[in-house]
């Protein structure tokens, strides 16, 4: 047992602690609230779906325990029970070649995360949204649409995992710049890649027919100086009833997806409000901001993979014997993958507070182009929609919602556009 063994430990259980305490706050706070209708809601919220939201949302946190739970247990077993060190002894032996055995690491890792994670999302579609009446898939989707993630992970993944195993050999000890660089590219090409190659694989896009509805879109971006592309509809309602829109692609890729789920439930009205909000995330450069956020805070990290796989301790501690010094390569990157996120969830608040203080840019942004009462209704009917609680616990949201609570949002825009508060 060592000093950072202590430490991991020490995290772990600090990070399972906080998000079991924030689930039963949560839980109890939707509870208490779950037999009124909040006062600013109360004329447009029944107080059926009122609790229909809170049972959607307790089923929700109780199932992300569960699933947590798990993923520490296996986290553990992989890590202090020396699952890491058997499956890599077990590869050495197999194979000669310590490029491929260490590929092979990475590779089974992946295989083994997918598989504990595959029951939960089984249960999660067909029963859990499937009870509150959101699920659309079959299950035959739901195996297609992972055979697709399964070639698109080993096509994509493979060779990138082979780049940054053989800078981390060949590039001397400045790699993991080298490898940031490598991960700044790849990312900017998915920037591209994904809207026109990888999510059309997943979804059909059609371009928007209803005429009166892509002028008055067309005329918003003109006045928000908006460069548009291309207008979509996306057949969301294949697989859930849940409802969105969403910019993607920057350049000539640049283009705007609707749910079809969402132009069924919204008028033009609240539609243009809502797209005028998106906008106001292109107008207030948070997008961009948040990429090279991103960026910065990946170099970081890069640089702590650089100087942790040179540590003994850092394998040590957290139950590897390195058999091989010289294949150490694969296992820092397992390793590190694997736990840092125990490190950075206590921090979660703070990456959502910026968030949120976008979300409200965004909104009074919407409120000058388009109309804050417009957004309010559509806001209200998408929360309806969605079955999203009114009433989260607000430590809670502080960790986990890049969104603010319905009732402050709404407040808010209420005072941008003027309207009377109830
Ligand atoms: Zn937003």
């Amino acid at each position: 047992m060592t000093l950072f063994t202590l430490l991991f430990a020490l995290f772990l259980l600090l990070d399972a602690s906080l998000r079991f305490w924030l689930a039963r706050r949560q839980v109890a706070h939707v509870m208490r609230h779950r037999d009124a209708v909040p006062a600013i809601f109360a004329d447009r919220i029944s107080l059926r779906s009122h609790q229909r939201a809170a049972d959607y949302t307790v089923a929700r946190v109780r199932m992300g325990l569960i699933e947590r739970i798990v993923d520490a247990g296996v986290l553990v077993g992989l890590t202090l029970l020396g699952g890491l060190q058997a499956i890599d002894l077990m590869l050495i032996r197999l194979f000669d070649n310590g490029f491929l055995s260490q590929l092979l690491l990475l590779a089974s890792v992946g295989v083994i995360m997918m598989l504990v994670g595959l029951p939960f999302s089984l249960w999660r579609q067909f029963r859990l949204e499937a009870r509150f009446g959101f699920n659309r898939m079959t299950l035959p989707l739901f195996f297609s649409d992972l055979a697709k993630n399964i070639v698109l992970s080993t096509l994509i993944g493979l060779p990138l995992a082979a780049a940054v195993l053989w800078l981390m050999t060949e590039a001397g000890t400045l790699w993991w710049l080298w490898a940031w660089l490598l991960w700044v590219a790849f990312n900017l090409v998915m920037l591209v890649a994904f809207p026109l190659w990888i999510a059309p694989l997943f979804n059909r896009f059609s371009p928007l027919e209803d005429e009166t509805l892509a002028g008055r879109i067309r005329n918003l971006a003109t006045r928000c100086g908006f460069p548009l592309n291309g207008l979509f509809v996306m057949d969301g309602s294949r697989r859930s009833a849940h409802g969105n829109a969403y910019f993607t692609g920057f350049g000539k890729a640049r283009r705007i997806v609707f749910f079809d789920t969402l132009l069924s439930r919204l008028n033009h009205d609240q539609i243009e409000a809502v797209l005028a909000h998106e906008l106001g995330h292109f107008h207030h450069r948070h997008i961009l901001k948040r990429i090279v956020v991103s960026f910065a805070l990946s170099l970081g990290f890069f640089a702590l993979l650089g100087y942790l796989s040179t540590q003994l301790w850092f394998y040590v501690g957290l139950g590897v014997e390195l058999v091989k010094f010289a294949s150490f390569q694969a296992m820092a990157l397992v390793l590190f993958c694997l736990v840092v996120p125990v490190f950075t969830f206590p921090f979660a608040f703070i990456t959502n507070m910026g968030s949120r203080r976008d979300e409200f840019q965004a909104d009074a942004y919407a409120a000058s182009q388009s109309n804050a009462d417009h957004l309010i209704a559509a806001l209200v009917r998408l929360y309806d929609d969605n079955a999203a609680t009114l009433t989260p616990d607000p430590l809670h949201s502080a960790f986990y919602d890049s969104h603010p609570p319905a009732a402050v949002r709404i407040a808010r825009l209420r005072l941008a556009g003027g309207a009377q508060p109830a």
